[in-house]
């Protein structure tokens, strides 16, 4: 059983606090516990974090960027204990986790050591009348929250930068899944991480998350989550002049064109729509193909849907492993029910599995799911489902597609599959999306911005847009004598 404990400076433990089961979603057995924590710890944590700030943003960029490759360093060393806890909390398969997921937690961090050494500044030659420059300074306590989806990746998506930058944190990864961030806490200190410039408090949102949004003394909170929550979090800290960036959630469209190139297209159509269980923010969930091509994609798409491998996570031939959580699980079945009862027809999946391994034969586990005759406005096409839910339509016309594509309230990821560049171009550029990809999914550099408009957020991550985030821009203008 793993006892998960916050690191508040350097505690380890908050003592004898309450506690919550942490489950794994394989096996539906509880495999640890998370602290319930509470506002106080979160006061705390910022107390704490304050302390630390000024001989953290005092360090130079190259002292900032050597403990950030240092705790890269360990993630490496450490890869497949984090890869194997974030499998058996999250319920993806061990082998995403290890080859792409807890490389890229690796990733971000060196991403934003080297970002910071070779940032430029801004100078204004204003002639005989002197120079302007920007001064970016880190803003003080950053609070970053994460969701359960991707925990270490995205837990170090939004640490890297504000740590990098000169910001010290009061994180809180999600109480559903708390392993990898809990790990990765007691292997920071041994990466020269000094105590208080990183807080992990583990807790409920509603109390950790909520006291972190409110505290007076956090000015920057970067969130990860679901919509409802970020509206919240922009009532909350909207009227506290609070810098927000909001990575919500997202119904994406995936596009077939007419003149796609289905062969070379169909494994990563199939990916984007199920990698993860379907619960990653990026997925495709709402399929539009050219009516002319509909046949032939559906008899494509079926096959390799069909195909795909549900079962134990730890089992290397596994594609899909269990959704995250019974709850989750049991919101899924329900939103495969209302389509059915909006109309929708089952193509393939929607049941549980009836074949499990032993071992996991109590997980919670729903079978790739594809439903086609809905229509646009249909519930199941509007809302979010993050699981392994897809919609197939057809359209006549390129023009139709993109129509059908914007009419959504969410504006997170596309993807295009066409062979025309043109083309290409011009729905690309009509697309309400935050980020589009032509014949790729999550096609990712880290120096591209990351987010969504729409209801699928504010502000984006990633690159330049992530070091301005954490930094205020100071702009110093100097007058040159005698002019
Ligand atoms: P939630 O919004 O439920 O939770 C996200 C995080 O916020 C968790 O750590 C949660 O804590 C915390 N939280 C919950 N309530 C509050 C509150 N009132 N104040 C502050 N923090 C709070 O989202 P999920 O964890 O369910 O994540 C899934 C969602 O995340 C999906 O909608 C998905 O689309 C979106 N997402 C968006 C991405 C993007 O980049 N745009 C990427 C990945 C996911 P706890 O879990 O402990 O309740």
């Amino acid at each position: 059983m793993i006892q998960v404990t916050s690191l508040i400076g350097t505690m380890q433990s908050v003592g004898d606090e309450p506690r919550m089961p942490v489950v794994d979603p394989a096996t539906a057995g509880e495999i640890g516990s998370v602290p319930t924590g509470s506002a106080e710890d979160v006061d705390r944590a910022v107390r704490i974090a304050s302390e630390a700030f000024p001989a953290w943003s005092g360090a130079s960029v190259h002292e900032r960027a050597a403990v950030l490759h240092a705790l890269a360093d360990v993630i490496d060393a450490n890869r497949d204990d984090l890869a194997g806890l974030e499998s058996r909390d999250q319920g993806k398969p061990f082998s995403l986790a290890r080859d792409l997921e807890i490389p890229r937690a690796a990733a971000n961090l060196r991403f934003f050591a080297d970002a910071i050494r070779h940032d430029d500044g801004d100078l204004f030659d204003l002639g005989s009348q002197g120079i302007n420059y920007t001064l970016r300074r880190p803003r003080g306590v950053a609070g970053c929250i994460s969701p359960w989806n991707l925990p270490l990746y995205l837990f170090t998506w939004k640490i890297a930068p504000a740590l990098a930058t000169g910001n010290t944190v009061v994180a809180k990864p999600s109480e559903v899944t708390p392993l990898s961030a809990h790990r990765f806490s007691e292997l920071a200190a041994s990466a020269g991480l000094p105590p208080g410039v990183l807080n992990v408090v583990h807790g409920r949102g509603e109390t950790v998350g909520a006291r972190i949004v409110e505290h007076p003394d956090i000015p920057t909170i970067t969130f990860t989550g679901g919509t409802s929550t970020g509206e919240w979090i922009a009532r909350t800290a909207g009227p506290m002049f609070k810098r927000t960036s909001l990575e919500l959630g997202g119904k994406n469209a995936i596009i077939v064109c007419q003149d796609a190139d289905l062969e070379s297209a169909m494994p990563t159509i199939v990916r984007a729509c199920f990698q993860n269980q379907g619960e990653i923010c990026t997925c495709g969930s709402r399929l539009l193909v050219h009516r002319d091509r509909l046949k032939a994609f559906m008899a494509r798409f079926l096959e390799t849907v069909e195909a795909l491998k549900v079962g134990d996570p730890l089992d290397e031939e596994t594609d899909l492993g269990p959704l995250v959580s019974a709850g989750h699980r049991d919101k899924v079945e329900a939103a495969i029910a209302r389509a059915v009862e909006e109309g929708g027809t089952i193509a393939c999946g929607g049941t549980r599995p009836s074949v499990l391994p032993d071992r996991v034969r109590d997980g919670f586990f729903v079978e790739p799911t594809v439903i086609m005759g809905l229509d646009q406005s249909s519930d199941t096409n509007q809302e979010e489902i993050f699981g392994p839910v897809v919609t197939v339509q057809g359209f006549d016309t390129h023009g139709e597609a993109v129509t059908r594509a914007n009419a959504n309230g969410y504006g997170l990821a596309c993807s295009i599959w066409t062979r025309d560049l043109d083309r290409a171009h011009r729905m690309a550029a009509r697309v309400e999306s935050g980020m589009t990809w032509v014949n790729a999914w999550m096609l990712r550099d880290l120096r591209t911005p990351f987010g969504g408009m729409k209801r699928s957020g504010v502000g984006r991550e990633g690159g330049v847009e992530a070091l301005r985030f954490f930094t205020e821009a100071r702009s110093i203008t100097i007058a040159h004598s005698g002019s």
